[in-house]
């Protein structure tokens, strides 16, 4: 019980016994009984008004601190949904129940903002392209993004899980028991034919991440390297043979001594090999420019026989079929049939045939030769840059001017195809989009 309500009644019962003693000496006194009663009952009601007031009064004052003391207990204790009406209370109960007030919508303000800031933190570690984990010090699952599940192939909710569960990759697994000593580290593993470079790092500033595992996928960086590495070594490879014979004729005209004719021939040498090694150049960056798309096609209408027309000029074939315009950028169509003509010349041999025509809305040219045709396992990778048939290693070339074609005729929405026919020799399709298609 309050102690006001005791003290109230300890006050009545004294009263009550004032009045008793009062109206006891009244008695005593000679006054009649019953006046006596009045006058005691009355000094006791003269006596409890105020007593009672001041009573009720502090009882109420009783009852809403015991309830601010318990609304401020549940905000202690979290409940904060619910706000403090400080009109409900009196005086400076009120100050006090505004200042409870106060410190819950803070709190509620800092829940929120705390909310805010977890909901964009997950919002940004689930759109990271990366895989993200992290690790409690028990070595469960914190957080682990969807890029982590979909690596590991698995589904749900990986939060809660043990972590020796969710990656099952010795080496990572090795990583963390590091971290979790404290020690960083950067691995390179596979998993399902992806390589990824493994970082893991130990977290001093949470007591709920020991350790956090990032996952990022290298394969394309791997490949590109790779390619560029094979590109040098290809690149270095082919520009190596004709600085070898320029060297070589340059020491020959060096030493002197050579007849009219050698020092012609000498001469004629070092003219091959330097538009060797123009060629070469040139084919590169020509490579380089389409694929970094560098390279704008003026296209319009051309009619194929005209192409073929220009470059009788420098090329024997027969042409035949009936002509067909197709919609294309006239150079660049001039460039990938001569590089056709010029390979059907030097790897095919006999006569060299075109022939024009048109199918499905597209302009389709076929250049064919007479020669040994392409090994059948080699037909797709003829295309590739800087690849050669080994029986072609003797022949100028470096292995570039298919991979030009293709992609030249890839650029115009076209295709290119090799294959060899029966009756011998090989033939290049090139499909490209009709004018009128
Ligand atoms: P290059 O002619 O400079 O060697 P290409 O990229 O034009 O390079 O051709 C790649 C390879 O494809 C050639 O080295 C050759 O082995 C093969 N090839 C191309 N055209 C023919 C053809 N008409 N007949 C047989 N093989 C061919």
């Amino acid at each position: 019980m309050h102690p006001l309500r005791v003290l109230l009644y300890i006050s009545i019962v004294i009263a009550v016994a004032v009045a008793w003693g009062f109206g006891a000496a009244l008695t005593h006194a000679g006054v009649a009984r019953n006046a006596a009663v009045v006058l005691a009952v009355a000094a006791f009601v003269a006596f409890m008004i105020p007593w009672t007031g001041v009573s009720l009064w502090a009882l109420r004052r009783a009852r809403d601190f015991d309830e601010l003391t318990d609304r401020s207990v549940d905000v202690a204790d979290g409940q904060i949904e619910q706000p403090i009406a400080d009109h409900a209370y009196h005086g400076e109960l009120d100050e006090l129940a505004r200042a409870v007030e106060e410190i819950r919508s803070m709190v509620v303000r800092q829940r929120e903002a705390h909310d805010q800031h977890r909901a964009a933190m997950d919002e940004i570690v689930s759109a990271l392209g990366e895989g993200l984990l992290a690790v409690s010090p028990r070595g469960r699952v914190v957080v682990a993004n969807a890029r982590v599940a979909s690596i590991f192939r698995l589904s749900g909710s990986l939060v809660g899980r043990s972590f020796l569960e969710v990656v099952r990759q010795q080496s990572v697994v090795a990583a963390v028991d590091k971290a979790l000593g404290g020690a960083e580290s950067t691995d390179r593993v596979v998993i399902d034919e992806r390589q990824y470079e493994v970082r893991v790092f130990p977290v001093a500033a949470s007591p709920e991440i020991a350790a956090v595992v990032l996952f990022i996928d290298i394969t394309t960086l791997e490949r590109l390297q790779r390619i560029r590495k094979d590109f040098l070594d290809d690149f270095s490879h082919e520009v190596r043979t004709p600085l070898a014979g320029l060297r070589s004729a340059v020491e020959t005209l060096d030493a002197g001594g050579l007849t009219r004719e050698q020092d012609e021939q000498m001469r004629q040498v070092i003219g091959r090999q330097l538009s060797r090694i123009e060629r070469l150049v040139r084919d590169v960056s020509d490579l380089n420019n389409i694929e970094s798309g560098q390279i704008v096609l003026h296209r319009k209408p051309v009619a194929l026989r005209s192409v073929f027309a220009e470059l009788s000029d420098n090329h024997r074939f027969t042409l035949a079929g009936v002509d067909a315009t197709a919609y294309a950028d006239p150079a660049r169509a001039q460039q990938i049939f001569s590089n056709l003509l010029d390979n059907a010349r030097k790897h095919g041999g006999g006569d060299v045939v075109v022939e024009i025509g048109s199918a499905n809305g597209e302009a389709i040219v076929k250049v064919s030769d007479r020669g040994a045709g392409i090994p059948p396992d080699e037909v797709e990778r003829i295309f590739h840059r800087f690849y050669r048939v080994d029986r072609s290693r003797s022949l100028p070339g470096a292995g570039l001017g298919l991979a030009i074609a293709k992609h030249l005729v890839a650029l115009h929405g076209g295709s290119i195809r090799a294959y060899n026919r029966a009756e011998g020799g090989a033939t290049f399709e090139v499909r490209l989009p009709k004018a009128d298609g």
